[in-house]
């Protein structure tokens, strides 16, 4: 292939955290002049999990028109040649009776438990996803290793989750326990292959996705054993250059 011949039937995406750059840091000169040259082979798009700010102090806060596409939340704020192309939200995917019936029970739920402390905060209402935290956001450190020390022993959040996903069956949510004191609830799909239905009508024949978490439970890996994704599992910014050039330069 010579240099000038780029292949527009195929598109590349990459996780951002652990993929293109260290984890939460800034992306290294290097990688983002190896984007700019692999653009010249294939489409290039990012998908990460944080919010578009996070993703522009991380990659650069030209990133929407260094890339073809950028898909922040998983895709729920989504730009393709560096204009806006969707904006999805959890409140307009549910509905409104929806959430408040989930958000109802959620709070009547935590208002049964005795715990040794409650502080404030029990559900964090977010873009794409609720929070729900038994013993509140605003706990201290301590209070946050306390909980978390218990939650261990008694399996609080585990059990919270198991009465959710029967009285909300069929509903098409999902759960995540993560961190020490809360889990996320969110709709069904929507990790990181979200983005792919924003990209069936660009007709791409090839979608490579690279990204570091790919096992059972990390976050890339429902986009990673995705049919309509080849995956390719990193384990740095080095390696993922590495496979790309490999893959496109060799
Ligand atoms: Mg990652």
């Amino acid at each position: 292939m010579s240099e000038s011949a780029t292949d527009t039937k195929t598109l590349c995406l990459f996780d951002v955290d652990g993929t293109l750059t260290a984890a939460r840091q800034r992306v290294t000169p290097k990688m983002y002049e190896f984007l700019q040259r692999l653009r010249g082979r294939v489409r290039v798009g990012v998908v990460g999990g944080s919010d578009l700010d996070k993703i522009r102090e991380q990659l650069g806060e030209d990133v929407v028109q260094k890339v073809d596409y950028v898909f922040a939340e998983n895709g729920l704020v989504a730009y393709k040649n560096g204009q806006l192309l969707a904006v999805q939200s959890i409140q307009a995917h549910m509905g409104e009776e929806l959430l408040q019936d989930f958000i109802n029970f959620c709070l009547n739920y935590m208002a049964k438990i005795k715990l040794p402390r409650k502080r404030g905060t029990f559900i964090e209402f977010r873009n794409g996803m609720l929070n729900v935290c038994p013993v509140g956001r605003s706990c201290s450190q301590e209070e946050r290793i306390e909980f978390y020390e218990l939650d261990k022993k008694e399996q609080i959040r585990d059990k919270f989750v198991s009465v959710l996903r029967e009285e909300f069956k069929g509903k098409g949510l999902a759960f995540s326990i993560g961190g020490q004191i809360s889990f996320d609830v969110f709709p069904e799909g929507w990790d990181k292959r979200y983005c792919l239905g924003l990209l069936d009508s660009d007709g791409y024949s090839t979608i490579h996705f690279f990204g570091d978490k790919t096992n059972p439970g990390g976050n890339d890996y429902e986009i990673y054993a995705d049919p309509r994704t080849i995956g390719h599992e990193v384990s740095s910014p080095e390696d993922t250059q590495r496979i790309c050039e490999q893959l496109f330069f060799s």
